[in-house]
């Protein structure tokens, strides 16, 4: 069995693991939605960190939700449990002229 990754020391949230690349290549391929996340309306509660199924969230030094883009599949399991509905979808291919609030 392969060991769990740890965080590096300057992480300032500990997740289970890293996301990795699998046999069917980088996961954000996958994606037909982004998230996005309104930095007004969000909390901080941590609940999409904690959701999401591909560890493809971090929180940042403000506490706000930063989306691994990488392996983000488009599941939008954080914009479902999000208890404040900070976070909403873009079609990826309009992902680019959406800008985070
Ligand atoms: S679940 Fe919603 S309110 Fe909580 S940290 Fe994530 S985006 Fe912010
Ligand atoms: S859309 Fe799914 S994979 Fe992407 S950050 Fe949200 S919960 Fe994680």
């Amino acid at each position: 069995m392969t060991p769990l990754k740890r965080n590096p020391p300057n992480r300032r949230f500990t997740c289970i693991t890293y996301p990795e690349a699998g046999a069917m290549g980088l996961t954000g391929d996958w994606r037909i939605f982004r998230p996005v996340v309104d930095k007004e309306k969000c909390t901080g509660c941590q609940i999409c960190w904690m959701y999401c199924p591909d560890t493809a969230i971090t929180m940042d030094e403000n506490n706000k939700p930063v989306f691994n883009l990488e392996y983000c599949k488009g599941c939008m399991i954080c914009e479902t449990n999000c208890p404040v509905k900070a976070i909403s979808r873009v079609r990826e291919t309009e992902a680019e002229a959406a800008v985070e609030k």
